[in-house]
Formats: structure tokens, C-alpha cells, sequence
């Protein structure tokens, strides 16, 4: 039964009268999946309420920092206290270094490292930096990854142009991507070829760990391994951009689960708890390029604000501590192949995968290895399974190529119920 989504309709009108596309970050228009976005009033532990008072059980969390469930109130309270002092002083306080602090404890690669205010600004400034400590121009990215929106960044990389830095979109001047190399996600000999076509060129090779933005894409240990020593070879820095991994698929990050040491890592997401921060950081030598204490600009006006960092660091504390990773990753696990034996049960083609409290699944007979399986998937299927799942009071990512978000309030019966939801949806969808 379709849900009662009129008040949300009425408010997507409004706004699309004076927002573009309705939207403030474009997926969440639901355009890919040719629906309607529900206008969210409030949401509580594991679930979202819109504006018409329907309930779903949320495996977007924000786009990844819900990690331990909206609203947590411990977190509320810890933010509360703070922001009766005053929300942003433009000037240093105990707990940016507190925060720095515990990241580092549980990523020792970050031995130094500078906060911003979103993901895409930490990838931008990772690499301005890596320019600027090299003294090279170029940079290599994997077709699928999405590091944000900086301009160097946003190249469209298809099949067949899949070396060549052509713009992503309008407004993007070629020269922006001119230096921008992709290769394809798990190619370890185009990754070399690259950096031989291009010796002592490559400031950095950049890659999502695990590539959220193109569904699920797990690189095997020999590429993600072999990346170190190419970038040992070729004195090219390797940046793990861990917005989306980071304190997500392990608590000491992707970094930790495969055992690589990045010289540069990108965090978002869960560090601010669902507040906007970012950071950037790494080996010691190279961040003391940034400035002040080097000549690398880069500068925020709520770089490290106190709001965001009390969320973020409430809100590793409560992960570290009061909750258990492996729970979390049992119980994403079992939802992940909860619902690929529901759809085999149903005589529905599906594939999945999840690491920690991260999820992807495809319709197709195994897991995407490059951003080229991820787009021969079914994704008619993907979009009718969508739209239904979201009439039974489950909310997914509204894209086949995004990753999904447990949380450590998703209980063992919201599991269930969404299981049960889906085999009841995969039952109407046989091939
Ligand atoms: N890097 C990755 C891997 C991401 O998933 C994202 C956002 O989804 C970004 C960078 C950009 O982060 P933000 O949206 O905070 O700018």
C-alpha cells in the first residue's frame, strides 16, 4: 500500500520553487530512482519520521554519520553544554586537539592533521598538499570513487575515455581535470602503466578504501597492497579518502582492516556525528607543509568548531566504548545476507556484501569489482525494489550506486522486519 505522502509532496512543490531541484545535495531528489524525496521532520535511534508522520527504519543514516543512531542523547546533551558557551569562536580550544588526539589513537597514521568543515574540503586540501609537498601536478583517481566536489575531482571517467580527465560537469574547465589520471577500481597494471606513462609526475594516487559511490566495490588485498608499493616506487603519496569507511567499517578504519598505511587519509562523516566537519592528515613531514607551519594554504572560518568536534568526538567515545564493532558488523552482516537468500528464495538475482556498518548489494550474480560491473547490475530492479521498500517503511539509499548504513541502535528485530519487508517485495519481482 502506498504510504500518505501528501504533506511531503506539497513541501517538495515549495521548494523546488526556490531550491534547485528542491534539493540541497542532488541524490536526495530521488531522481535517479524517478520518485519523490520524503521531507524528513525528525528521527530517533535507527528511524526517520516525515512530514506526514510515517516511520522507517534508516539505512542512509545521513549518508554515513549516524553511526551509533540519531539523536543519540548523550550526544544531544554533550552538544547542548557546549553550545550554551557559544557555537564558534574563530579561535583554538582544548577539545580540536582532544578530537585529533583520539583520532590518532585509533589511526596512527594520522600523526598531524588539520580539520575543515566537509569531506570535499578535506580531499581538496589532501591534495593541494600533496602538490605542494611533491612538487608534481598529476594525481590518479579510480573510476567509481567520489572524493567531492572539487573541480580537479569531478571527472567522468566511462570505459572508454577511462585514462583521460574529461569534466564531469558543466562549469568544470578542462584544465581543472587536466592532470587528473583515472584508472579502473582493483586495476593494479593500469595503476602501474599510469604511473610509468607519467614517472616522477604523480603527486598521489587517491582511492576510496572500499568504494561507497559506486554501490559496494571491496578491492582485493593484492591491488590495495600493491598500492603501497607503487607509491613507495614511484614517491607518489597514497591518500585513503576514508569519509565514508572511517569509523564505519572498522574502528581503526579501512586502513586497519587491510593493514596499508596511507601517507595522507581523509576522514568525514562519523567523526562529526552528523554535525559538518572533515580532516585531512597524515605523516608528520608532510603536514608540517601546511601553514602556518609551512607554505601550503589552507584556511576555514568554522574549521573545528566547537559544536562539530564535542558531536564528533561524543560520538567516537560512545563507538569506542559503550558499543560493540563486531555487533555491529554481525548484525550488518546478517541483514546483507538476509536479503540476498530472500531474493534467492524468491527467484531474484542479488548480490551482496557489507564490512562493519557498511552494506551494498546489486542485483547481479556477484558483487561489482569495478565501476563498470556496478553499471551492467539491474538497475530497473534496483529502483522497483527501492520504491517498495520504501511503502514498507524501510529507507535505503535512493541510488544503485551508494552503500548503505547500519547503526549500533538498529536492533536484531528491525533486521528482521526488514528482511521480512524484502522478501515480501522480491516475491512480486521474480525473474
Ligand atoms: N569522499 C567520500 C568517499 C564521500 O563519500 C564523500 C561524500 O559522500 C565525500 C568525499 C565528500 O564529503 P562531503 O559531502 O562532506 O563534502
Amino acid at each position: 500500500m502506498p504510504l500518505n505522502r501528501h504533506k511531503s509532496q506539497d513541501l517538495f512543490k515549495d521548494a523546488k520553487e526556490i531550491l534547485p531541484g528542491g534539493v540541497n545535495s542532488p541524490v536526495r531528489a530521488f531522481g535517479a530512482v524517478g520518485g519523490e524525496p520524503l521531507f524528513i521532520e525528525r528521527a530517533e535511534g535507527p528511524y526517520l519520521y516525515d512530514a506526514d508522520g510515517n516511520r522507517y527504519i534508516d539505512y542512509i543514516g545521513s549518508w554515513g554519520p549516524a553511526i551509533i543512531g540519531h539523536a543519540h542523547p548523550e550526544v544531544v546533551s554533550a552538544v547542548s553544554d557546549v553550545m550554551s558557551k557559544g557555537f564558534s569562536f574563530g579561535a583554538p580550544t582544548e577539545i580540536e586537539t582532544k578530537l585529533a588526539q583520539k583520532i590518532r589513537q585509533l589511526v596512527p597514521s594520522m600523526e598531524m592533521m588539520r580539520f575543515v568543515s566537509s569531506g570535499t574540503e578535506a580531499c581538496m586540501s589532501a591534495l593541494r598538499l600533496a602538490r605542494g609537498f611533491t612538487g608534481r601536478n598529476k594525481l590518479i583517481k579510480y573510476n567509481g570513487c567520489y572524493h567531492g566536489h572539487a573541480d580537479m575531482l569531478l571527472v567522468k571517467a566511462g570505459s572508454g575515455v577511462a585514462t583521460l580527465g574529461i569534466p564531469g560537469s558543466p562549469g568544470v574547465p578542462e584544465g581543472a581535470t587536466h592532470d587528473t589520471l583515472v584508472a579502473p577500481f582493483n586495476d593494479l597494471a593500469a595503476t602501474e602503466a599510469l604511473l610509468n606513462e607519467n614517472k616522477e609526475q604523480v603527486a598521489a594516487i587517491i582511492i576510496e578504501p572500499i568504494a561507497g559511490n559506486a554501490n559496494f566495490i571491496r578491492p582485493s588485498q593484492e591491488f590495495i597492497q600493491g598500492l603501497r608499493k607503487l607509491c613507495d616506487e614511484h614517491q607518489t603519496l597514497l591518500i585513503f579518502d576514508e569519509v565514508m569507511t572511517g569509523f564505519r567499517v572498522h574502528l581503526n578504519c579501512a586502513q586497519g582492516l587491510f593493514g596499508v598505511k596511507p601517507d595522507l587519509s581523509t576522514f568525514g562523516k562519523v567523526i562529526g556525528g552528523g554535525m559538518p566537519i572533515g580532516v585531512y592528515g597524515g605523516r608528520r613531514d608532510v603536514m608540517n607543509k601546511v601553514a602556518p607551519a609551512g607554505p601550503v594554504y589552507q584556511a576555514g572560518t568554522l574549521s573545528g568548531n566547537p559544536l562539530a568536534v564535542t558531536c564528533g568526538m561524543k560520538t567516537l567515545e560512545l563507538l569506542e566504548n559503550k558499543y560493540s564493532f563486531t555487533e555491529l558488523s554481525n548484525r550488518t552482516n546478517r541483514l546483507a545476507v538476509g536479503l540476498r537468500d530472500a531474493a534467492r528464495k524468491n527467484g531474484v538475482t542479488l548480490s551482496s556484501d557489507s564490512e562493519g556498518g557498511m552494506f551494498g548489494f546489486a542485483f547481479s550474480e556477484a558483487m561489482p569489482k569495478n565501476f563498470d560491473d556496478a553499471k551492467a547490475a539491474n538497475i530497473e530492479a534496483f529502483n522497483h525494489f527501492f520504491a517498495a521498500m520504501i511503502d514498507e517503511g524501510v529507507y535505503l539509499a535512493p541510488s544503485a550506486y551508494e552503500a548503505g548504513f547500519v547503526s549500533t541502535t538498529h536492533s536484531d528485530d528491525d533486521i528482521d522486519a526488514t528482511i521480512e519487508a524484502a522478501a515480501k517485495v522480491f516475491s512480486t519481482m521474480s525473474q
